[in-house]
């Protein structure tokens, strides 16, 4: 057997079971809606200086909750490997860790304790073995991750202020493909209004410019956007699109009121930007103004740029190199179907990131479920991607 193949066991073996699911149960157990992970942040940073990590705590624009920040360093020459976690949970009621059956259950144990505990496993794992031959792994786990509560700007603020390594891996809920490539996507809620106050069909209302014919071109014009954008395709990730989801207005049947409420998405490709996206949008809603004479407000909101790594990237080629050792599975590329902070660091931070998590269910919902086993294939995935990846020297 060769040496490489020694290490490879080692790392695997060394993956302890009872250890990464005690740091699990333990974030779990510790209530961390969005905007209120500074309890949950201290004991995670308890947590990795007792293991003997240097920890270091960063306000990253939100002191009420300063990111965590971990670190361990070979002293020779290589990549860094970052893991970026967050560490709120969506708000609904708290569910505290229970496993049974060999899953653990609980609020955050799908998204995303679960999986953040298997990159503080990893990292235990590499740093008792002493195997990386160089570079080293750096942690971050930050708070104002869920929306609507959260807006993303703590991770923005860790990019923003260098605490970034040379790629990242973050463990969503995603396992089925390699992504590489994502849409970006903004939200919108737009209202078509006119002057004055409600009033009836005969008294009047039908002389009034008319909310719903305007929000009906509105809806024409959006519709025709669509139609063009479905020949905007990448093989990976799909079409761009504008999708309506919701429309409100009027009040009864024989009554003009003055407001028409439309909210949807729109979805981009790499290579377009925001701007183009909001400029083409903004364009539409000024026609309609003008040609409907109403007022036409509620513009695109930003929620993550677009992004595409390459399928030759180091870290790409590490991951797979992992993955095949650990599962005895290729992963397909593939598209990321939902946007999270890993668009902000290939886009912001300009460094690869790839999604891969446990196989959980549950997220966003009190029934989150994890099961063991995954969060150990997880850890090994992650452990091996980085003995893989910070060995070469930096470009
Ligand atoms: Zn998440």
């Amino acid at each position: 057997m060769s040496p490489d193949l020694d290490i490879i066991d080692a790392i695997c073996n060394a993956v302890e079971r009872d250890r990464l699911v005690q740091t699990a149960v333990e974030l779990v157990d510790i209530p961390s809606p969005t905007r209120s992970a500074s309890q949950v942040a201290d004991h995670l940073a308890h947590l990795l200086r007792d293991a003997g990590f240097e920890v270091s705590r960063e306000a990253a624009g939100w002191p009420e909750a300063p990111a965590v920040v971990a670190r361990m360093s070979t002293g020779r020459p290589g990549r860094t490997l970052q893991f970026n976690g967050h560490l709120d949970t969506v708000h609904l009621p708290f569910v505290p860790a229970r496993v049974a059956e060999g899953k653990l259950h609980g609020s955050g144990a799908s998204d995303m304790k679960g999986g953040l505990a298997a990159a503080v496993e990893a990292m235990r794992v590499l740093r008792d073995l002493d195997v990386l031959p160089g570079g080293g792994l750096l942690l971050t786990a930050h708070d104002l991750h869920e929306a609507p509560w959260g807006d993303g700007s703590q991770v923005e603020g860790l990019i923003d202020g260098g605490f970034i390594g040379d790629g990242v891996l973050l463990p969503e809920y995603l396992c089925d493909r390699l992504p590489v490539v994502g849409r970006g996507l903004a939200l919108f809620e737009t209202s078509v209004k006119r002057a004055g106050r409600p009033v009836h069909e005969v008294l009047g209302g039908s002389d009034q410019p008319s909310v719903i014919h305007a929000g009906a071109e509105l809806l024409r014009k959006l519709r025709l956007l669509d139609q063009q954008l479905a020949g905007k395709t990448h093989p990976l990730a799909g079409r761009e699109s504008l999708f309506v989801g919701q429309v409100h207005s009027g009040e009864i049947f024989n009554q003009a009121p003055i407001e028409l409420a439309l909210a949807g998405t729109r979805r981009w490709l790499p290579g377009t930007t925001f701007g183009d996206v909001q400029a083409q949008f903004n364009e539409i809603l000024r026609q309609i103004s003008d040609s409907e004479h109403v007022q036409v407000e509620g513009g695109l909101q930003l929620t993550r740029d677009a992004f595409e790594i390459a399928a030759e990237d180091p870290l790409v080629t590490s991951f797979q190199t992992a993955h095949g050792r650990v599962t005895s599975k290729t992963l397909p590329l593939g598209a990321k179907p939902f946007v999270d902070d890993g668009n902000c660091f290939v886009q912001r931070g300009g460094i690869p990131a790839i999604t891969h998590g446990p196989n959980a269910v549950g997220a966003h919902t009190v029934d989150e479920v994890v099961p063991v086993d995954e969060l150990l294939r997880v850890a090994r995935v992650y452990a091996l991607t980085a003995l893989a990846f910070c060995g070469v020297e930096q470009s």
